[in-house]
C-alpha cells in the first residue's frame, strides 16, 4: 500500500507531518548547500549550531518558556529521565524524598526507578486500575519533599491531567512525553518538564527537558555526567555527541506547529479529533467502551474495548483486520491492557479521525 493511503494511529514513534518528511527527504543528501547530509555533519559545525539554536528558540517561542529556564536536548528517552529526575533533583532537600502521583503505567515505572535514589511516596491511595485521577482531597503532599512528580498523559492507559497540580512551594515535575505541545502549558508552574519527541514533536532519539535554572547543580554525586542537567546546560546540550538528526527533525516539526497556529491551534484540533472518536464510543450503547473517566479521558490516546466491557477478543481482532484492510494501522492496544488504542497526536488530521470514526460506525452496525 502506498504511503498516502496509510493512516498511522500508533502510540509512538508516531505519524509525522507529510511536509516535514518531504523536507527532510529533500535535504537528506545535501543540507543547505553544504554538500553533506546532517547525518554526516559535525555537531560542532556552524550549520548544526544553527539547527540546535533554532530548535531551542522554537520550543521557547511555542511554549513561552520564561528566561530563567534552560531547554536541553538529551538522549535516553523518557525512561532516561525516570533516572535523571531523581539523580538531579531528589537531593534538593536533605531528606531525599519525592512524592509521586501514580496514575498509570509510566508514572508507576518512574516511581520504581526513583526508589533507587531516595524515599518515594505515592501521594494518593493505591489505584486498582488506571482510569481516573484520585480526588485532590485524598492527596497528602509532603511539604519537605524535594519534588512532586506526575505524568501529564498516560499513554498506555489514556488518562490525562486537565489541571496542573498545586504543590505550593514544592518543585513540580512532569512527564509530558505524550502530550507535549498538544496544548499550551504554563511552564512557569513547573520546576521541570520533559518529553520524548517521538509522539508529538519528532522522531525517537531526543528528549526535550525544560528545567528552571535554580534547580541545576544539585545532582547526586553518582549521577552519570551525560544525565547531569547542569553539565548539559553549560554545554548547550553538546557535552557529548547529541542525536543530531532527531534534533533537526524536531526543529522541522516545531516549525510546522508554528506555521499551523502554534499550541493553541493544536489544542483546538486535538479536541476536535478526540471528540470525533469519543462521540462514536459514547453513542454505541456500550458496544465500544472506554474505561477512563470522561473527565480525565486523554485527547491523545483513547483506549477502548469492543463487544463487552472486558473485550471480545475475536471481535477486536476482526476490527483490527478490517481497519488494516482500509490502511489504518497500529490500533492495537498496549499489550498490558489489550483491546484497541487510538493515538491522535498532532500530525494525525481531523480527516484521519473522521475516516476511523466512519469505519467504527460501520463496524458497529455490522456487529452489534
Ligand atoms: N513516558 C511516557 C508518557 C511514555 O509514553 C513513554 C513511552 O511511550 C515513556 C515515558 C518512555 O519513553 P522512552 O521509550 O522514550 O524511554
Amino acid at each position: 500500500m502506498d504511503n498516502k493511503q496509510t493512516i498511522n494511529f500508533g502510540a509512538g514513534p508516531a505519524k509525522l507531518p507529510q511536509s516535514v518528511l518531504l523536507k527532510a527527504q529533500k535535504e537528506l543528501l545535501n543540507y543547505n548547500g553544504t554538500g553533506i547530509s546532517i547525518l554526516e555533519m559535525s555537531h560542532r559545525s556552524s550549520d548544526f549550531s544553527k539547527i540546535i539554536n533554532t530548535t531551542e528558540n522554537l520550543v521557547r517561542e511555542l511554549l513561552n518558556v520564561p528566561e530563567n529556564y534552560k531547554v536541553l536536548f538529551l538522549q535516553g528517552g523518557g525512561s532516561g529521565q525516570f533516572s535523571a529526575v531523581p539523580l538531579n533533583l531528589i537531593g534538593l532537600k536533605e531528606d531525599r524524598c519525592a512524592d509521586y502521583l501514580v496514575t498509570g503505567t509510566w508514572s508507576a515505572k518512574a516511581a520504581r526507578e526513583a526508589e533507587k535514589y531516595g524515599k518515594v511516596t505515592v501521594i494518593h491511595p493505591k489505584l486498582d486500575s488506571y482510569n481516573n485521577i484520585p480526588d485532590r482531597s485524598t492527596w497528602s503532599l509532603n511539604p519537605s519533599a524535594s519534588y512532586v512528580y506526575y505524568c501529564c498523559n498516560e499513554t498506555v492507559d489514556g488518562v490525562e491531567f486537565n489541571f496542573i497540580p498545586d504543590t505550593k512551594e514544592v518543585v513540580l515535575v512532569s512527564d509530558m512525553s505524550s502530550n507535549f505541545l498538544s496544548r499550551p502549558v504554563d511552564v512557569s508552574k513547573f520546576g521541570l518538564i520533559f518529553a520524548g519527541a517521538q509522539k508529538n514533536v519528532g522522531c525517537a532519539g531526543v528528549t526535550v527537558v525544560i528545567v528552571r535554572e535554580d534547580l541545576l547543580g544539585r545532582a547526586l554525586k553518582e549521577c552519570p555526567i551525560i544525565l547531569d542537567y547542569q553539565v548539559q546546560a553549560g554545554n548547550n546540550s553538546l557535552y557529548n555527541t547529541p542525536p543530531c538528526f532527531s534534533i533537526y527533525i524536531m526543529g522541522l516539526v516545531l516549525e510546522w506547529i508554528r506555521n499551523n497556529g502554534g499550541a493553541d491551534a493544536m489544542e483546538q484540533l486535538n479536541k476536535q479529533k478526540a471528540a470525533i472518536i469519543n462521540d462514536i464510543i459514547n453513542h454505541s450503547n456500550g458496544f465500544y467502551s472506554c474505561p477512563v473517566d470522561a473527565v480525565y479521558r486523554s485527547r491523545m490516546n483513547i483506549p477502548f474495548r469492543i463487544g463487552k466491557k472486558e473485550g471480545d477478543e475475536d471481535l477486536e481482532m476482526q476490527f483490527l483486520d478490517g481497519a488494516l484492510a482500509l490502511g489504518m494501522i497500529c490500533l492495537k492496544g498496549h499489550r498490558s491492557v489489550g483491546g484497541i488504542r487510538v493515538s491522535l497526536y498532532n500530525a494525525v488530521t481531523v480527516e484521519d479521525a473522521k475516516t476511523l470514526a466512519t469505519y467504527m460506525g460501520q463496524f458497529l452496525r455490522d456487529h452489534q
